[in-house]
């Protein structure tokens, strides 16, 4: 199969479909790939590490599009790059498309088979190839908290771990998913205070078996949000109600009722935000201030550490990647449900459920 990736052109996008060393596993089950001229410049791949992994470089992305069987993107397709698929092609990529009618309509009209990274499962309900970012997300969380405490920058002048003598900082995990907890890990490994709130009793166990003590687990309710964000330098908002817009758990009270200078970081805020106060902000304006408190409120926190990001999003796609070219796209979901839940469009229509609910008006 001929495999394509071109570069990303949405703003401030340095993530790239195919590392060198995903391109070196494709080209070694005999495929042929092609990428687009500085694809991964931005974040050290370089075009001659990915012709020594055996690429060619095309200079235009239409000729990419024009030729390439399988396209493989991290960003959703901008409308022109919509317009160039086509019936028989296969698109692999972040979608997204429930709340975008555009896209949406522009990948019916090409025809193409378009598999979103978001909707893919694996045999544990969950979403193997969002969990990296979940745990890019996470990890940073505590490093933009951390930085954002810090007197020039707005916070209160806390040291997350504190020194021999002075107490660490608190640190409040609301969500003890995959984002909350990796954001843990990180809190503890600086010496924080960490106490982290979650509604499902299975998975406060679960955060209890794996810290060991580390960190407090508290059954999340209106009272514990209330009693911990007002004794928290920093909170992380990490929570998610599968499919539906993240729930208002700090209110514009709580927040008010927080220390002047302490952090707020709210990484739900791509499903609408767990804060009553957060407002989407970007890399390059990321906080503001409400009450006395920093809000960092990024929605495409991945993007900031684009090289990370890519790495561990190729490790997610690439088995999947290989089973599409391999296999070719339609046995390869016709062998495996969770690949098929990948589907979204195909041959001008929308296959996926939860796409046709939040659009099917608007179609
Ligand atoms: P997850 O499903 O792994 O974890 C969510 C957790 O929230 C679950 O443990 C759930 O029990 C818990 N929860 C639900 N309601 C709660 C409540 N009322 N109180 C406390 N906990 C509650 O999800 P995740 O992968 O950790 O993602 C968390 C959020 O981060 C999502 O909104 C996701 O879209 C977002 N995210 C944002 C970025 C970004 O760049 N901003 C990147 C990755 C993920």
């Amino acid at each position: 199969m001929l495999i394509g990736v071109p570069k990303e052109i949405k703003n401030h996008e340095y993530r790239v479909g195919l590392t060198p060393a995903a391109v070196k596993e494709f080209v070694t089950h005999g495929h042929n790939v092609v990428v687009q001229k500085d694809a991964g410049t931005a974040i050290g791949f370089t075009d001659d590490q990915y012709v020594a992994a055996g690429a060619t470089i095309s200079d235009k992305a239409e000729s990419i599009f024009d030729n390439a069987e399988m396209i493989v993107k991290v960003k959703e397709p901008q409308p022109n790059e919509c317009k160039m698929l086509s019936k028989g092609q296969t698109l692999y990529t972040y979608l997204h498309l429930a709340p975008d009618p555009t896209q949406t309509e522009l990948l019916v009209a090409s025809g193409a088979t378009c598999i979103a990274y978001e909707t893919v499962t694996d045999a544990r309900n969950g979403l193997p190839l969002l969990a990296p970012m979940s745990e890019v997300a996470g990890r940073m969380s505590i490093q933009a908290g951390a930085h954002y405490l810090e007197k020039a920058h707005g916070g209160s002048g806390t040291l997350l771990g504190g020194v021999p003598g002075v107490a660490p900082g608190k640190v409040l995990i609301v969500g003890g998913g995959v984002v909350g907890t990796n954001a843990a890990k990180m809190a503890i490994g600086l010496g924080a205070d960490v106490t982290i709130l979650d509604r499902s009793l299975p998975r406060l166990r679960e955060l209890d078996d794996i810290f060991r003590g580390q960190l407090k687990t508290v059954y999340s309710t209106v009272d514990a949000i209330e009693h911990y964000s007002s004794k928290a330098d920093l909170v992380i908002g990490a929570v998610l109600i599968p499919g539906a817009a993240a729930p208002k758990l700090l209110t514009a009270e709580h927040i008010r009722n927080m220390k002047e200078g302490s952090v707020v970081v709210d990484v739900a805020i791509d499903q609408g935000g767990c804060f009553e106060t957060a407002r989407a902000t970007t890399h390059q304006d990321p906080v503001y201030t409400v009450d006395g408190v920093v809000h960092y409120c990024v929605a495409n926190m991945p993007g900031g550490v684009a090289r990370t990001s890519t790495m561990a999003l190729n490790n997610a796609t690439l088995p999947f990647g290989l089973a599409l070219a391999n296999k070719g796209p339609k046995q390869a979901m016709l062998d495996d449900v969770h690949l098929l839940n990948g589907l979204n469009v195909h041959e001008g229509k929308v296959t996926y459920k939860a796409v046709v609910d939040a659009l099917g008006s608007q179609l």
